[in-house]
């Protein structure tokens, strides 16, 4: 486990992710339609490798590759079975890449399925999914969590509560996926930046966060600035005599997917998704990586731009 403990961490300056899994896997050949998660077990190199490609980007964390590993994503792949092991063993990778000194973000994405009465899950079920998962990640020596691309707020919530639940007090992250319409900002569920920052803050996360969605690179910035003065706002209203500060973290895709012979493709270089960043980074937000379409380049544009010194 590295010195310093992330919670601590986060609030010194600068704390830089990881970017892409997907992308990265696909570039190495993995094809689409693939269990992502499964290659932990099957292909633990190819993971491992590209873990060490961001690490040697200069990301201080990385992510396991365990986005889809909840019940009800790997059942889509007749693997609801193995949970337990998918996990585990991501954590394990993750670990050996980031050693003692970098940090280690279980990844939880969501179950892909609708809670009553919308679809047929029931609260308490979703629950326990996210809870097996993370403690499976756990297990295999995590630093914190991160909870990324939702669009319920019913689900990331009961996914905070499930992680908080196993997780021995470490940091949770968690983040809602968002686009760009005629009411603003809003996840495919339609839930707005405000609800989605106070129902995660009144759970207690240890930052709040927009990840991947369909915006415009420059629609990001605009995004950054809801959710500074948001969160600031929110902080004014609760603070008493304890200091209540949350930190705010982003991952943009490679901006807009462009869909090309059936697959979606992220057009933004390294150099202009660090433009992009710096000026998103100047707002306040101090936690910065890339989903969809960003590379180990773009990791390492980022490092350059923000003069991150690794210490
Ligand atoms: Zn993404």
């Amino acid at each position: 486990m590295p010195k310093i403990n992330l919670r601590e961490r986060i609030r010194q300056g600068v704390f830089l992710l990881d970017g892409a899994m997907g992308t990265e896997l696909f570039t190495r050949g993995i094809e689409a339609g693939t269990c992502n998660d499964y290659l932990n077990i099957e292909s633990p190199d190819i993971v491992l490798d590209i873990h060490n490609a961001y690490l040697q980007a200069g990301s201080d964390a990385v992510l396991t590759n365990t986005f889809g590993a909840n019940k009800y994503a790997l059942a889509r792949h007749g693997l609801a079975d193995n949970v337990v092991e998918i996990n585990t063993t991501g954590a394990q990778i993750a670990r050996r890449a980031a050693g003692k000194d970098k940090y280690v973000l279980g990844d939880i994405g969501p179950s892909g399925d609708f809670l009553e009465p919308l679809g047929n899950i029931k609260p308490e079920e979703l629950k326990d999914v996210f809870a097996k998962q993370a403690k499976a990640l756990l297990e295999g020596s995590v630093d914190g969590f991160i909870i990324e691309s939702m669009t319920a707020l019913d689900e990331i919530a009961i996914a905070i509560e499930a992680v908080k639940s196993v997780s021995s007090g470490l940091p949770v992250f968690a983040s809602m996926a968002y686009g760009m319409g005629s009411n603003g900002f809003r996840t495919m569920m339609g839930v707005d930046v405000e609800s989605a920052i106070s129902k995660a803050v009144s759970l207690g996360v240890d930052a709040i966060g927009f990840n991947c969605g369909t915006a415009m690179l420059d629609d990001y910035l605009v995004l950054a600035k809801r959710y500074v003065s948001v969160t600031r706002a929110l902080e004014k209203k609760r603070a008493t005599s304890c200091e209540l500060r949350v930190t705010i973290f982003a991952e943009p895709n490679a901006g807009k997917p462009e869909l090309i012979d059936g697959r979606a493709v992220y057009k933004v270089s390294p150099e202009n998704f660090a433009a992009a960043v710096e000026k998103i980074h100047s707002l306040g937000v101090n936690i910065i990586g890339g989903c969809c379409g960003t590379s180990p380049a773009h990791i390492a544009a980022v490092n350059k731009k923000l003069q991150i010194s690794n210490v």
